[in-house]
């Protein structure tokens, strides 16, 4: 959940939550605020942790149910009924076919496809808009729970003959270094999935005529065990509509599918603040994805 609402009604963004989180303010009792729903839910606010013997991580601030409260049915967080439909719109058999032990199966080599024959023939609509709408309805699911559970109990992922575990497909921020290396050690071009929160938008110069248009995502840092090393994973999408980019402001919270690539990794070293004797080395990992459908890319409300 990306807010709540206060018991008056007045709506608290993560954002604003974390802010008074830091700056020592009382935070608001919060309730669900999809209508009618009003469950109680708590804010945890984003903090670092370190696993025994492991490296720091930085984990994201979430909402989510407090103890013993409940969505009510029909609420937008209601996860397992909003899963319960879509399953049960009938969609596709040969995308989302029901297999016999009850379970859906997700046929990823569809939308792969789909999306290669897409690049090649420069179409802007894709030849299944219900594949990729039923796809959209899934993955914003998937970004409201806080883990991979609940799909994974109901839907396979499927790619040809193999199949993918869930963890391989959908990356949230705090994993961009996997899915990273995952582009890397992957011989077939495995759709996937990533969460971002949009931090820019960079258009071409005023002048230079078109060009491609990027919105970036907050970047994913990872402090090293090497001292005075940063990594950063930084998740971009390129495209030549800059109004449609733009049309996902700065602060939202999206969806982004697709054929990703790696981009070129830069390293950079600059003189540490107080330490003449040290030097600071930043090494930048990129994550790329060119769009074909705008289908691709989904805000989560
Ligand atoms: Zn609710």
């Amino acid at each position: 959940m990306r807010r709540a609402v206060g018991i008056h009604g007045t709506l608290h963004r993560i954002e604003d939550l974390q802010k008074r989180h830091d700056t020592k303010q009382t935070l608001p009792t919060l309730l669900c605020d999809s209508e009618g729903c009003g469950a109680s839910v708590r804010f945890v606010p984003g903090h670092s942790r370190t696993p025994v013997g492991g490296v720091p991580m930085d984990v994201p601030a979430f909402i989510g149910l407090n103890k013993g409260a409940q969505h009510q049915p029909g609420c937008r967080y209601d996860a397992p009924a909003r899963l319960q439909s879509i399953l049960t719109a009938g969609t596709d058999a040969a995308f989302l076919p029901a297999l016999e032990d009850g379970k859906h199966e997700l046929r990823l080599l569809l939308l792969q496809q789909e999306l290669k024959r897409g690049a090649a023939a420069n179409a802007s609509e894709p030849s299944s808009d219900r594949c990729l709408a039923t796809l959209a309805d899934l993955l914003s699911l998937r970004a409201l729970c806080a883990d991979d559970a609940l799909l994974a109990a109901r839907l396979t992922l499927r790619l040809g003959k193999k199949k993918v575990d869930w963890s391989s497909f959908f990356y949230a921020q705090d994993r961009y270094d996997d899915a990273w290396e995952r582009l890397g050690s992957s011989s077939t071009d495995l759709p996937m999935a990533l969460v971002g929160t949009v931090r820019s938008h960079r258009s071409p110069q005023p002048g230079a005529g078109a060009g491609t248009t990027y919105l970036n995502c907050a970047p994913k840092y990872q402090r090293t065990d090497v001292a005075d090393r940063r990594d950063f994973y930084e998740v971009s999408v390129g495209h030549d509509d800059a109004a449609w980019l733009q049309s996902f402001p700065v602060g939202s919270e999206i969806v982004m599918f697709g054929l990703w690539r790696q981009g070129r990794t830069s390293t950079t070293s600059r003189p540490h603040p107080t330490d003449p004797r040290r030097t600071i080395t930043s090494v930048t990992y990129k994550l790329a994805l060119w769009p074909v459908f705008k289908q691709q890319l989904i805000e989560i409300h």
